[in-house]
């Protein structure tokens, strides 16, 4: 099944049980100051949950554009994280509870795909629930779930929040027993790249402030009215029903990811098992580059642009990140302007907004590759030399110094830095850098303040970018503009 049809018939099960259709929000999250881009599908709803906002209906269904940064280390190495995914998203406010939420999410899942439903073996679904929550076992009972398929966890998988202040609530999960090929048994507990977690129920109660981490929140009081809030990856879903491996495979990805193994010459899977844990890292890199490449397009078509400081800076490295691994995979090439069009091509059916702005979106792109590039050149051969050095010194650790005046000098960003020093065996003097980099942002204020009594300083420039790109330089203008 293609994965516009899982979203439509996603979108018609809850509009046939009373649910109003709710377009997506853009990605970039402008109404919440503590979030970058829209992480999850309740986030437009915030308002109604907290009792801020009366919501224009009971119920509502969404197909929601996210993007989750801090899942990018796990892009690629496992089958389920994109920097970009969609979630699709039933929510009750103050209507329907957990005896409303299961069952229309079971129904789903195991109709039969002539019924238009996803047509799911029951054998292979697992459900998990908050530690205390009895309620939420007794109704997966009565759907038909047995006893030894429900699992209890705690607050790290089964309490929900954004990350952020905000509502949270205990969760049930939903999980595929992808089988044998891709780990051992047991359930969620014991493997979750074989048990695929694809759905979660949100039983929005409680209202929590002084996120310090997933388990260590304060619970500010409970909300007004008792919410629902689900979120299906519509991605891990399409993988589980075109049968691939991983969601870097399924239609909407993999026409990119196989574009990147021709230009490169590699013959994608041919080193790899089913389970992730048994990925070649040219298959890895692979997918990295067909998810970033996607993100990107999703982002710039958004309306984020590169730059060297909030959303725009997230971009530029996902961009970046790209595009050395296409590189580190032997094409030296520009790349964007062979991977990007085929991304739109994947997208556009279910965002035709892509195809239609696809001239602004490419011009963003691609500038932003060429100024990468002339940043590498440089930056590459120096750094090349100074590892060289370190190694022949005896040193195992690059110089904080060196990674500063990379970062200063040739806006060579400091995680390139870091990644590459790794690949070649070498630490980066860490605390050095960021002892450099503290005296530079306070040189930055002093120049400000020198800057309004007169003594005009260019450095003032300097500092904008505390969190590791390109820095104005007074030297050598054209490096450093080449890098922004
Ligand atoms: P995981 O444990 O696999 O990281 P999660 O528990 O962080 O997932 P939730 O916050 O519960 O995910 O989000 C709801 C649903 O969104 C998940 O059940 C999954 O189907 C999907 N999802 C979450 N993160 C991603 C991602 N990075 N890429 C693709 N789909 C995702
Ligand atoms: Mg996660
Ligand atoms: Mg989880
Ligand atoms: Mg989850």
């Amino acid at each position: 099944m293609k994965t516009a049809e899982i979203k439509r018939r996603y979108l018609a099960h809850f509009e046939a049980n009373g649910h109003a259709v709710v377009p997506s929000a853009p990605l970039p999250a402008i109404d919440d100051p503590n979030l970058l881009f829209v992480n999850a599908g309740m986030v437009q709803f915030v308002p109604y949950f907290l009792g801020q906002r009366q919501q224009p209906w009971p119920r509502a269904v969404s197909v929601q554009k996210c993007i989750r940064t801090p899942d990018i280390d796990e892009v690629g190495k496992t089958s389920r994280h994109g920097t970009f995914f969609q979630m699709n998203g039933n929510f009750s406010f103050g209507d329907y509870f957990k005896a409303g939420a299961i069952p229309l999410a079971w129904d789903l899942i195991t109709k039969s795909v002539a019924d238009g439903g996803f047509g799911l073996d029951a054998d292979r679904i697992w459900a998990t629930v908050y530690l205390d929550d009895d309620e939420a076992i007794e109704i997966w009972k009565q759907t038909g779930m047995p006893a030894e398929r429900i699992v209890r966890r705690g607050k790290k998988d089964n309490y929900w929040s954004m990350g952020i202040p905000g509502p949270a609530g205990p969760c049930s999960e939903l999980y595929y027993d992808r089988g044998p090929a891709y780990g051992p048994d047991g359930g969620p507990e014991v493997d979750e790249d074989r048990y695929l977690e694809f759905w979660n129920l949100v039983f929005m109660q409680y209202e929590i402030t002084n996120v310090r981490s997933k388990e260590e929140f304060d619970i500010v009081g409970e909300l007004p009215a008792k919410n629902i809030d689900t979120g299906m990856g519509l991605e891990r879903m399409a993988s589980i029903l075109q049968g691939v491996d991983n969601m870097y495979e399924i239609d909407e990805i993999r026409p990119v990811l196989d574009k990147a193994a021709a230009l490169t010459g590699k013959t994608y899977g041919a080193n790899s098992g089913h389970a992730a844990s048994e990925s070649h890292p040219d298959d890895v890199r692979l997918r990295v580059i067909a998810d970033h490449v996607r993100t990107s397009l999703m982002l710039i078509g958004d309306g984020v642009t590169p730059s060297n400081e909030g959303r725009g800076y997230v971009l530029r490295r996902i961009m970046r990140r790209a595009i050395r691994s296409i590189r580190l995979l032997g094409w030296q090439d520009k790349a964007l302007p062979e991977l990007l069009p085929v991304a739109r091509d994947c997208m556009s059916p279910s965002y035709p907004e892509l195809a239609e702005e696809f001239d602004r979106i490419s011009t963003y792109a691609y500038a932003e590759e060429d100024a990468f590039l002339a940043t590498l050149r440089s930056g590459t051969t120096i750094l090349d030399t100074a590892i060289a050095e370190t190694k022949s010194a005896g040193g195992a650790k690059l110089s904080g110094d060196k990674a500063f005046q990379l970062h200063d000098t040739y806006g060579f960003p400091i995680d390139l830095t870091l990644e590459i020093a790794a690949e070649q065996g070498l630490a980066v003097d860490d605390e050095g850098f960021r002892r450099l980099m503290t005296e530079q942002r306070t040189r930055a204020k002093e120049d400000a303040r020198a800057r309004k009594t007169g003594h005009t300083d260019v450095s003032a420039y300097r500092g904008v970018l505390e969190d590791g790109g390109a820095v104005e330089f007074t030297g050598y203008a054209e490096t450093s503009r080449e890098s922004r």
